[in-house]
């Protein structure tokens, strides 16, 4: 392939899925796609950070029911009112109607909480940190896009609980933290922690804070969100502890919800380039290829003898690695392995088996870069040139993000910066839903800018400063964008 993201993103978009097999989107139940093997190896790779990371942090995994019963949907009044329109129900079982419909989780606050009421006593089972890595359901009637919208999708649900207003704020933070540790450290994708509005928020939560990544297109796509649910749900659910002195009280509850599937379509999206997919090292399904040069034919039994040799020699240092024997061209397959973001390239030909050395190509260098290696330390110089490229992924990610957000005092202002597709920082009235929607309803209507919030911890505009919109006072600065 060679199509320019920066210019026609979503037809690069849609050529990587189709020709690196990313997807495919003949399955017949509109908004459902099949993932295919090279997006479902990295995404098991990105799981596995994410679980790590949950894990090194106090979480513990579990596995809930996908089926929730409308009972249990309806404790809580705004979650329900948020997800209903959004739920597929299961009204039957084997030919017969059930006496209570099932919802396909959209969520598993109300799956879980039940169960957290029976095995939370007292303050010896606090805190309860606990995931589920699994997909979820929801008939989205906004314009479904392979990985960033679809009506099944793949993530992680966190939910905790704690004694105190103080931990569970404190885990909020540390549920950002850990954002930048997977999401920008190991993905390489840089993003925005918004405080999202009053009227954005997670259904039934106290606060929502997500994560707002920018796309070629000059969009935004919400990454990771974690939510501040209070003791919301704790008392809907009965979910008390009891202290000392013997009062009972409910918990502080969090969620936090990485979805993996669509974090994957953002990887791959601010990371490939004309060619196709460029991958973080650690996060290839394959982390090297070895392309033979059959030259003349007497070499070739030697070449490919040597390619095993090398294989092993990789494998046994624990590297992703095989080798390419199709019967194609060495040009066909390069092209091949760059669409699909190999991060090393080995050519090896009969100069190459002769000395024991092998030649490297690196996925990002510029063209005709080329290393020749001895083999006694391959493994060792691939997983260093795989490292500097992970690095340079994410510094020219940082660039191009920083590089991308402006400042506007006024409506043309913020119109200008919007159709160059920058996130904007802007001063604006209110967060609150009586004071503030009217404004963001405005700038939706006049500009198709979103408010995305406040930015954590950023301190309010000086006395004087007004909102970009109606000219009140402005309380906050607020982040606004072209959103998924
Ligand atoms: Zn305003």
């Amino acid at each position: 392939m060679d199509i320019d993201k920066s210019r026609n993103f979503s037809d690069w978009f849609n050529t990587v899925i189709s020709d690196a097999a990313l997807a495919d989107l003949r399955y017949n139940v509109k908004g459902f796609v099949v993932f295919r093997p090279w997006s479902v190896k990295s995404m098991k790779l990105m799981y596995a950070a994410y679980e790590d990371e949950l894990e090194a942090r106090g979480h513990s995994p579990s596995l809930f029911p996908a089926l929730i019963p409308e009972s249990n949907f309806k404790i809580e009044g705004e979650h329900v009112e948020g997800f209903t329109p959004q739920v597929f129900w299961v009204e039957q079982a084997g030919g017969n109607k059930l006496e209570e419909r099932l919802a396909m989780r959209p969520t598993s606050e109300t799956a879980m909480y039940q169960m957290y009421a029976l095995w939370i006593q007292g303050l010896a089972d606090l805190p309860l940190k606990i995931y589920q890595s699994c997909q979820v359901w929801r008939h989205e009637t906004k314009a479904t896009k392979p990985f960033f919208r679809s009506r099944e999708f793949y993530w992680i649900e966190a939910h905790d609980c704690f004694s105190t207003e103080k931990e569970a704020r404190a885990q909020v933070k540390e549920d950002m933290e850990m954002t930048e540790a997977v999401v920008h450290q190991q993905f390489g994708i840089p993003f925005l922690f918004c405080q999202r509005p009053e009227w954005d928020k997670f259904p039934g939560a106290v606060h929502t804070y997500a994560a707002d990544t920018l796309m070629p297109d000059g969009r935004v796509l919400q990454l990771p969100s974690t939510h501040l649910l209070g003791t919301n749900f704790a008392k809907a659910f009965n979910v008390n502890y009891q202290d000392e002195k013997g009062n009972r009280s409910p918990v502080w509850q969090t969620c936090y919800g990485p979805c993996i599937s669509r974090i994957y379509g953002a990887m791959f999206s601010v990371h490939g380039d004309s060619k196709g997919l460029v991958l973080p090292f650690d996060f290839a399904p394959l982390q090297a290829v070895i392309v033979p040069i059959l030259g003349k034919e007497k070499d070739g039994l030697a070449i490919m003898k040597y390619a095993e040799e090398v294989l092993e020699h990789l494998h046994k240092a624990g590297l992703r690695a095989r080798i390419d024997s199709t019967p194609s061209t060495p040009g066909f397959k390069y092209n091949h392995w760059e669409l699909h973001g190999v991060p090393i390239r080995i050519e090896i030909g009969g100069r190459e088996a002769e000395q024991k050395s092998l030649t490297l190509v690196v996925r990002d260098a510029p063209p005709k870069t080329k290393a020749t290696i001895p083999l006694a330390s391959a493994a060792e110089t691939i997983r260093k040139e795989g490292r500097l490229l992970s690095a340079r992924l994410v510094s020219k990610a940082d660039a191009y993000f920083n590089s991308h957000q402006a400042h506007a005092k006024t409506m043309d202002e913020l119109k200008a910066a919007l159709e160059r597709g920058f996130i904007v920082r802007a001063p604006y009235c209110s967060m609150e839903k009586e004071e503030g929607k009217a404004c963001a309803d405005e700038i939706k209507a006049k500009l198709v800018g979103d408010v995305r919030g406040i930015k954590y911890g950023e301190a309010a505009p000086a006395h004087g400063e007004k909102c970009v919109q109606c000219g009140k006072a402005a309380k906050h600065f607020a982040y606004v964008a072209r959103q998924y």
